[in-house]
């Protein structure tokens, strides 16, 4: 789960980390009168996006191709620029051609900026530990500075045993340049960003820019934040950070019902049992020439229940121009497949070509049921036939 810059900044505040002061706003008005509560002479309006590069990024016909990060000197223009975001759809590298609609802002004051630094904190799988990494080139998408002078990130593995260590901090602030305060600062900063990490089981955090002020405190002017979907049950209370306008709404629907689902940008629509048989669907449906309109994995011993709601939402994508069904039935009982494929394709109405390919426990009653519905299925006796077969009646669909 992704949480907004707002809120990250609130759990990181509440950990020690420095920020500056500011609130969200959902409309003008409130833009404005932020604004005047903070009392500083420069504000930021920022908008809140589950994306990053906004600052970089242009709000869809705005005449001067503004971004989603401006600097702000009085509440009539503070009030301009928020209505000129909310309710604006904004496009930046991170969130495609279509962009985001800007529903929240945050109004924060502007800081000033000596250096701009990158940090974040990460589990980093091939060391099995979370791992710092810091970057004295901040402010810039830190995948490019990796690509091309990867000399300029530093990394810092964290023991798992020992926990964070404040002379890990200290000795990556010598690395960045740091001099004086600044040390210290950077090293209570590294740790509140380490609490607010292991006490909220989060997945990433990532602060870019870090910055350091004239008089050299360290200052986390963004921040992003997404935590451990498997962890998410130990913190009840984060539930009310989600915001369902930034979500997949076929990814909120799958988890609803339990399914591992992940929404891609293809035609063909697949129901897999099985996480490495639905990755072998993907890359064929790739060779044959097509791209697959989501990663779904129904698990081993999927209910009717569960396997009816994953095929209703593939029919519900408009995306989907076709559906290829790969069941292999060990666990998973190739008739209840059958059944709920035919429940679900008679209660939502089956509007695009379906190829099933069904093998092991029951295969032949799931057949034969599939066989009398009447339902237009095309059956394949192996993976490569249905991936031919579903590529095949999506273009002929498409070609009329
Ligand atoms: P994004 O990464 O989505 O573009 P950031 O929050 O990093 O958004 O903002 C982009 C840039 O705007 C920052 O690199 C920084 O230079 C500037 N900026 C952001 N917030 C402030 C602030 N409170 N005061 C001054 N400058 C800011
Ligand atoms: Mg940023």
């Amino acid at each position: 789960m992704d949480i907004h810059e707002y809120q990250a900044k609130a759990l990181l505040g509440a950990r020690g980390v420095k920020v500056p002061p500011g609130r969200v706003a959902r409309s003008a008005d409130e833009t404005r009168q932020i604004f005047h509560d903070l009392g500083a002479p420069l504000g930021v309006i920022k908008a809140q996006i589950h994306a990053g590069g906004r600052g970089a990024g242009h709000v869809l016909g705005d005449p001067e191709r503004r971004g989603g990060v401006r600097l702000v000197r009085s509440p009539d223009e503070a009030e301009a620029n928020a209505l000129s975001m909310l309710d604006h759809v904004l496009v930046t590298k991170q969130t495609g051609p279509a962009g985001r609609c800007v529903r929240r802002l945050y109004m924060e004051a502007g800081c000033a900026i000596e250096r701009e630094l990158y940090l974040s904190l990460l589990v980093d799988r091939a060391r099995r530990c979370l791992t710092l990494v810091a970057s004295e080139a901040g402010g810039m998408a830190i995948e490019d500075v990796a690509a091309e002078t990867p000399e300029r990130i530093l990394t810092e593995a964290i023991d798992p045993l020992l926990g964070f260590q404040p002379h890990q901090a200290r000795g990556l602030a010598t690395r960045l340049g740091l001099r004086g305060r600044s040390i210290a600062a950077f090293a209570r900063l590294v740790g509140g960003v380490y609490d607010t990490f292991v006490d909220l089981d989060a997945a990433m955090i990532e602060i870019n820019p870090l910055v350091v002020t004239p008089d050299g405190d360290l200052i986390a002017l963004d921040a992003k934040m997404s935590f451990d979907d498997n962890a998410l049950f130990r913190h009840p209370e984060l539930e009310e950070l989600r915001d369902p306008n930034e979500e997949d709404p076929r990814e909120q629907e799958a988890s609803r019902h339990g399914l591992s689902y992940v929404g891609l940008d293809g035609t063909i629509g697949c129901m897999v049992n099985g996480a490495g048989l639905a990755m072998a669907t993907m890359d064929l449906i790739h060779l044959e020439g097509e791209k697959p309109a989501n990663f779904l994995d129904v698990g081993g011993g999927a209910s009717r229940e569960r396997v009816t709601a994953a095929f209703r939402i593939l029919l519900a994508d408009t995306s989907v121009e076709g559906i290829l069904v790969n069941i292999f039935g060990g666990i998973m009982r190739c008739d209840v497949i059958a059944e709920a494929v035919i429940a679900a394709s008679r209660e939502v109405g089956l509007s695009v070509p379906l190829v099933v390919r069904l093998a092991g426990t029951n295969v032949d009653e799931g057949l034969t049921m599939l066989a009398e519905s009447g339902l237009p299925v095309q059956v394949a006796s192996d993976l490569g036939e249905a991936a031919r077969l579903a590529v095949a009646a999506v273009r002929e669909r498409r070609n009329g």
